[in-house]
């Protein structure tokens, strides 16, 4: 199958056909990044006990009416202690961030409004209500809430949040195992040098680092040449080892481009090969049972622009994502684009934010081989087939690929 199909549809056919989501358990330092597989309850009261959230004097706020007050200092209560004794009228106990409130207390006056007159009397300038500059037991979360949900992306804040309630492994859902194969017979590892008509295997390291942006740590194979046989039992061993395999190269027209009808052979699905786009028309989606195989065009931006078009959203969706593809944000262009083709065009641009929004900055390159001039974008301007010019000053959609700066950055 080679028809070539819209980009939205080959989007559709590529979620499609990932696999369902499996559940693994992770230790709480591996989970960042990933999907929680269920709702997570607490297991306590947060805060556990009354609390006080200031340095300072705990009363009994009835005694506390006027705005000066002069209380008998019965005891201290430093954080981590339980207090031994319980306030009587007008008594006032020191007490400091994060301690438990000793029993008959409802209320905390801050230091900055007492005067110590010796160890046993405070003045405090203040009137208290019940309940200020203290946090009452369960007033967060009262034991048995849900905190957080099933599908949720683990963030650092949520890091925090397991940590609160003790979960030092949690659910989540498995990461694909990924692998990373280049082709061609003119290819060369990078601690090489090249000869004559050969190129150093630029492609592996950096798919590397954009699967590792995921959080996956692929299996990179060494290059094979273009030759049927070399391909079949590369793909073969590929396949039997890993998830998700990502070759580069040898997916176009080509006299030895034999990606395509190798994978066939070896009974694998093609849901799509070429897809009308630009760069990487023909990119290759391949299935067989629960593993699935990409077969990126070997220029590099080629390669780069299928991986965040394509691969990266079928990982986020195997992982579980629930928004697997970059959004698309609008953005003002700073110079006129032009698409006159019968392709979306991806072409590189550099966003940064302005007063009034996003700004794009179209970023020139010689075409889907120059990878120096593309690494200077940090965003894909996403212009429809035939859309012609459109002038500097028009919105246009932009992926960002990575957090633009503001605009004086350059
Ligand atoms: P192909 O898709 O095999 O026709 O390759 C297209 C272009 O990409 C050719 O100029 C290749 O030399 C180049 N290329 C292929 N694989 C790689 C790679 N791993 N690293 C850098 N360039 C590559
Ligand atoms: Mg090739």
């Amino acid at each position: 199958m080679s028809e070539l199909i819209s980009y939205e549809e080959a989007s559709r056919l590529l979620i499609s056909h990932i696999p369902p989501q499996r559940r693994t358990t992770v230790s709480l330092s591996q989970a960042l990044g990933r999907v929680l597989c269920c709702d997570i309850e607490a297991n306590q009261d947060v805060p556990a006990f009354d609390k006080s959230v200031m340095d300072g004097y705990a009363v009994r706020s009835g005694d506390m009416m006027s705005a000066a007050n002069t209380a008998r200092v019965v005891g201290e209560v430093l954080a981590g202690e339980l207090p031994d004794f319980s306030l009587g009228l007008n008594e006032a106990a020191s007490i400091m961030t994060g301690a438990p409130l000793p029993s008959g207390a409802d209320a905390v006056v801050m230091v900055e409004k007492a005067e110590r007159l010796d160890n046993s009397k405070v003045i405090l300038y203040a009137s208290a209500q019940s309940g200020e500059n203290v946090a009452f037991r369960a007033s967060e979360v009262a034991c048995g809430d849900v905190v957080l949900n099933r599908g949720q992306l683990i963030e650092a804040a949520q890091i925090g949040v397991l940590a609160m309630f003790g979960k030092t492994e949690v659910e989540v859902t498995e990461s694909p195992q990924i692998g990373i194969l280049p082709t061609g017979s003119e290819i060369v590892e990078v601690s090489e040098n090249p000869g004559i008509g050969q190129i150093r295997n630029s492609n592996a390291p950096m798919l590397t680092a954009q699967s590792q942006q995921l959080g996956l740590m692929p299996i990179v194979y060494p290059v094979i040449t273009d030759d049927i046989d070399t391909t079949r039992s590369a793909l073969e061993a590929g396949l039997e080892q890993v998830d998700l395999l990502v070759l580069t190269g040898g997916v176009s027209m080509g006299k030895h481009d034999y990606v395509p009808q190798v994978l066939q052979s070896m009974g694998v699905d093609l849901i799509f090969h070429k897809v009308a786009i630009k760069p990487g028309k023909p990119i290759l989606f391949g299935r067989r049972g629960e593993r699935l195989v990409f077969g990126l065009p070997g220029n590099p931006v080629s390669s780069f622009v299928t991986f965040e078009l394509f691969v990266r959203p079928a990982i986020r969706h195997w992982m579980g994502h629930k928004s697997p593809f970059h959004v698309e944000v609008e953005a003002c262009l700073e110079r006129a684009v032009c698409n006159e083709g019968d392709r979306d065009f991806f072409a590189p641009g550099k966003a940064a934010f302005a007063q009034d929004g996003i700004a794009i900055d179209p970023v020139e390159t010689k075409g889907s081989a120059d990878l120096v001039a593309f690494s200077r974008a940090n965003s894909l301007i996403h212009l429809g087939a035939c859309c012609g010019e459109l002038a500097a000053g028009t919105l246009v959609k932009i992926l960002l690929l990575r957090q633009p700066g503001p605009q004086e950055e350059g």
